[in-house]
C-alpha cells in the first residue's frame, strides 16, 4: 500500500513539473536556518495565544530538502563562498566570490542563462554589490573589493538590479576613477530612486532600482534597506523591489530572478531575535509575491527558496526548561542597531549626568523592560551595573559584523531574548544545514539531503 501511495505521489509530482520553464525565482534568505523559519511561524501562533505554527508561504511549498553549507576552506562558510556555491555550483574558499579555490573564475547560472537570452534580475535588501548578489555576476578573489565588484555589475548587461545602492560607489584607491552610478549610466542603465520613481521607468532598457535619496540616512551603518522592525511608511521594501522586478521582467516572456533577504543575517550577527523574525516574515512576503506569480503561470514557473547559511546559532529554548515564550518578543519596538544608537545618543547628551531612570525609560520604550517584560532582581542589578559602567565611560562596545553593541545594549537584548526563551551561540555563522523549499517546474528534484553546490545544478536541469 505504502509503495502504491509513493508511486502516485511521484507520478503527481512528475505531472506537476510538466511544461516549459520560463520563469525562475531563486530566493535566498541570508542567514535563514531552519530555526529562523520555525521561530517566525511559532511566534505568530503564540500571538494568537496558542502553541504551534502559522505556516509561512515558503514552508507551504510541496517539496522540501536540506543542504549542507561548509566551504572549501572552512567548516563554517561566509556569504561569498556560500553565494558562489549557490550561484555557480562550486565550492570555494571563504572570502572568494565567483572564483574557485584556485582563484579561477566560475560562471554563475545568471551569466550562463543571460548569454542564452534570458532576461535577468538580481535584487536584495542590502547593497547590490554585496556577497550574495555579487556571486551571480562578479569574479574577485576578495569579497571586499566592492568597487571592482561594482564595475563588473555595470558590465553585465543584466536587465534589472534592485537594492539599497552600492556599498562603495567610488574607487578609494584612485580618486580619478569613475563613480559607479555614472559608469552604470554610461553602460545604458537607468536609475530609479525608490518604488514610486521605478513605476514611471518600467520602459527603461535596463533598470537599477535603489533607495530614494531624500537626504535622510536610512542605511543603518551599511548600505542596506532599514530593518522591517524600524521601517517607516515611506521606506522602500524588499517586496516592493520584487513587485517592480515582476512588472518589469514578466512582459519579456521569461526571466531568471535572484532575490536575497539580506538582513536576516544582519539581525543574526546582532543576536537579535525579534528583528530576525520580522526580517524572515518580510522575506516571506517577497516569497508570497513569487507564489502569486506561480499561481498565474503554474506550468512555466519554478520557485526555489533557500539560505546561504545559518547565522547566530539561534536556539529555541535554553536553560533546561521545556517552554517557549516567543510572544514576549512583540514588545521590542526597534532593532538592536537602533537600540544601541539610542543608548549612544543618550550618553552623548547627558554623559556622567545620565540617570538610571532615563536608561530604564529607554529600555521600557525599546524593549518593554520594567513594564510588559518583567525582570528578576538579579537581571535588574546586572543592567544597573552596565549602566554604571556606561556613565564611567567603561561600558565596552563589541564590534560585530554589522553593528556596534554596547555592553548595556547587548546585555539588555540578551536578557530580553532569554525572556522569550531564545538564545544564541555565536555572533557569526554556523555550519547548520539550511532548508530548501520548492514549487513548480522541476521542483521534485529538490527533495533530500544534499550539498549547497547541487541546488543550482538542479535548477539548471529544468531548462
Ligand atoms: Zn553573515
Amino acid at each position: 500500500m505504502k509503495k502504491i501511495i509513493l508511486c502516485v505521489v511521484a507520478f503527481l509530482l512528475t505531472v506537476s513539473s510538466y511544461g516549459e520553464l520560463k520563469y525562475v525565482f531563486y530566493m535566498i534568505g541570508d542567514g535563514m536556518g531552519s530555526n529562523q523559519v520555525l521561530a517566525a511561524e511559532m511566534y505568530q501562533a503564540e500571538l494568537q495565544g496558542r502553541i504551534g505554527r502559522v505556516p509561512l508561504t515558503m514552508t507551504s511549498f510541496p517539496v522540501f530538502g536540506m543542504a549542507t553549507t561548509y566551504s572549501a576552506s572552512n567548516g563554517i562558510t561566509d556569504s561569498s563562498a556560500a553565494g558562489t556555491a549557490l550561484a555557480c555550483g562550486h565550492k570555494t574558499n571563504n572570502g572568494c566570490l565567483g572564483v574557485d579555490k584556485d582563484s579561477v573564475p566560475v560562471i554563475s547560472i545568471a551569466e550562463e542563462w543571460h548569454k542564452a537570452g534570458w532576461p535577468v534580475g538580481i535584487m536584495t535588501s542590502v547593497a547590490i554589490d554585496h556577497a550574495t548578489p555579487g556571486a551571480f555576476y562578479a569574479h574577485v578573489d576578495n569579497r571586499s573589493k566592492y568597487y571592482e565588484i561594482g564595475t563588473q555589475l555595470a558590465a553585465t548587461g543584466y536587465e534589472f538590479f534592485g537594492g539599497a545602492g552600492f556599498h562603495q560607489p567610488v574607487n578609494k584607491k584612485d580618486s580619478s576613477a569613475i563613480n559607479l552610478y555614472d559608469l552604470c549610466e554610461q553602460n545604458g542603465y537607468t536609475f530609479a530612486r525608490g518604488y514610486e520613481d521605478a513605476q514611471t521607468k518600467l520602459n527603461a532598457e535596463k533598470l537599477i532600482l535603489v533607495q530614494q535619496d531624500d537626504g535622510v540616512d536610512k542605511t543603518q551603518g551599511s548600505e542596506s534597506l532599514p530593518y522591517a522592525i524600524d521601517r517607516l511608511t515611506d521606506y522602500m521594501t524588499l517586496p516592493q523591489i520584487v513587485e517592480t522586478a515582476i512588472s518589469y521582467l514578466a512582459p519579456k516572456g521569461k526571466f531568471f530572478m535572484m532575490i536575497e533577504g539580506g538582513k536576516i543575517d544582519y539581525a543574526g550577527h546582532s543576536d537579535d531575535a525579534a528583528t530576525n523574525i520580522q526580517e524572515t516574515l518580510d522575506f516571506d512576503q517577497a516569497v508570497q509575491l513569487a507564489y502569486q506569480f506561480y499561481l498565474a503561470h503554474p506550468d512555466e514557473t519554478l520557485i526555489v527558496v533557500t539560505a546561504d547559511h545559518e547565522t547566530g546559532g539561534m536556539a529555541l529554548g535554553h536553560g533546561g526548561k521545556y517552554v517557549l515564550n516567543l510572544q514576549s518578543l512583540q514588545y521590542q519596538n526597534c532593532s538592536s542597531w537602533e537600540l544601541n544608537t539610542h543608548i549612544q545618543n543618550l550618553y552623548k547628551q547627558y554623559g556622567k549626568r545620565l540617570k538610571w531612570q532615563q536608561v530604564q525609560m529607554l529600555l521600557r520604550d525599546d524593549l518593554g523592560l520594567f513594564d510588559k517584560v518583567e525582570l528578576s532582581a538579579k537581571q535588574e542589578a546586572k543592567l544597573k551595573a552596565a549602566y554604571k559602567n556606561l556613565v564611567r565611560g567603561k561600558g565596552k562596545t563589541e564590534k560585530t559584523l554589522y553593528n556596534d553593541i554596547s555592553e548595556l545594549g547587548g546585555l539588555a537584548l540578551e536578557i530580553f531574548d532569554k525572556k522569550g526563551r531564545v538564545a544564541w551561540t555565536s555572533t557569526g555563522h554556523t555550519a547548520a544545514n539550511v532548508p530548501v523549499f520548492a514549487i513548480g517546474v522541476g521542483a521534485e528534484k529538490f527533495t533530500g539531503w544534499y550539498d549547497n553546490t547541487e541546488i543550482v545544478k538542479k535548477i539548471k536541469a529544468g531548462r
